[in-house]
Order: C-alpha cells, then sequence, then structure tokens
C-alpha cells in the first residue's frame, strides 16, 4: 500500500493541504499519515493566526507541575531564567497547539471518509523532521501548504521550500 504524507501547522494553506490529500489518498489507495511538528523557535504570537485554541487551564496545569518556572512566576528573576522561562512556555503552548491540531485534523479526515488515520506529534525543525519523516515511513508523496503561519507572504515558505528539494518522492504544494 502506498503512503501519503500530509504536514499541517494550522495555517488556512495547510487546511486546503489535506482536503487535497484526501482525495489523493483515495484515487491512489494510500495510507494517510498525518504529521505536526512542535517548533522550537516559533513564537507563540504566531500560533494566534492559526487554529484557535484554548489555552487556559491546560496551560496552567502543564506549568505548574514544571515546579521551576511556576515557583518563579510573578516575582522578577534575571535575564537568563526570564528567557528559559520564556522558553519553556512557548514550548509547551506549541504543544498544547499541536495536539489540539492534530485532533482537530483527524476529525476533518475522518469526516472526508478515512476513518484511522496514524498521526505524529513530533518536535524540532520542522523541515528537517518532515523529510526524516517521510524517509523513514517510506512516503510516495507528501502533501503540505505552499506557505504557512511565517508573517512574510511570499508564494512558497522556508519548510515546503526545503522539503520539496530534499525529498525524492512526490511533494505537491496545495495554495
Ligand atoms: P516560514 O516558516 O518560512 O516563515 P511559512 O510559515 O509561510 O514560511 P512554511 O513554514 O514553509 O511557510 O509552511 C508551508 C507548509 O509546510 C504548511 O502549510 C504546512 O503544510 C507545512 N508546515 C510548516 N510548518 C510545519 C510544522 N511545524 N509541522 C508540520 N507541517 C508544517
Ligand atoms: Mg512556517
Amino acid at each position: 500500500m502506498s503512503v501519503c504524507m500530509v504536514a499541517t501547522d494550522g495555517s488556512q494553506h495547510a487546511d486546503h493541504a489535506l482536503t487535497i490529500a484526501s482525495s489523493l489518498a483515495k484515487t491512489d489507495n494510500s495510507k494517510l499519515i498525518l504529521v505536526h511538528v512542535v517548533s522550537h523557535d516559533e513564537p507563540p504570537t504566531s500560533v494566534s493566526e492559526g487554529m484557535q485554541v484554548e489555552f487556559g487551564r491546560e496551560l496552567e496545569t502543564r506549568l505548574s507541575s514544571s515546579s521551576e518556572i511556576y515557583k518563579n512566576l510573578g516575582q522578577m528573576p534575571d535575564y537568563g531564567v526570564i528567557q528559559s522561562q520564556h522558553a519553556e512556555i512557548s514550548r509547551v503552548m506549541n504543544t498544547i497547539y499541536g495536539e489540539q491540531l492534530l485532533k482537530h485534523a483527524k476529525d476533518k479526515l475522518r469526516e472526508l471518509g478515512h476513518e484511522s488515520v496514524e498521526s505524529l506529534l513530533l518536535e524540532g525543525d520542522p523541515a528537517d523532521q518532515l523529510v526524516a519523516q517521510a524517509r523513514e515511513h517510506r512516503a510516495d508523496m507528501v502533501v503540505m501548504g505552499c506557505r504557512g503561519l511565517g508573517r512574510l507572504k511570499s508564494l512558497f515558505g522556508s519548510v515546503s521550500q526545503q522539503v520539496a528539494h530534499e525529498l525524492d518522492c512526490r511533494v505537491v504544494l496545495v495554495k
């Protein structure tokens, strides 16, 4: 059975990529694998342009288990501490966002008739991870948005360009 990987960052283009991936997977009778990479460097503000996610309670719960941060919240610690807290809060927010995103995308694919879609929540550099996963799962095709949540509105984003450049399989970039 052939494998079709679809990557989402929650942007509108990625949402369109889900629809196209669904019909291509039906035509080719492919197994669908859904992927999101929790990015380390993306600031949480960029998330607000994507899918709407309610963070409140969930963020509090996860941060309170990360004792160092919770202990220091409300104080005025030094720059290094603030920086590491900021990084940790970003990571937790981006992880919650990623989990919600995959759930949302799976629901959409289910509505389109795909009952059991494998989904992967990864961490690291998005393009490197997408290329590595496509190779590991021997994807015959990768479907993604031509661009995503980035602020620069050129036709192609850096992730879609790198993935299309590095992979030998078919890569479909969707507007
Ligand atoms: P840039 O990130 O270079 O500022 P951009 O955000 O506009 O630009 P890309 O990041 O290349 O554009 O996004 C293109 C497509 O790549 C998205 O529509 C999505 O399908 C996929 N993609 C981007 N980031 C991720 C990610 N973190 N996880 C999964 N897929 C991603
Ligand atoms: Mg991007």
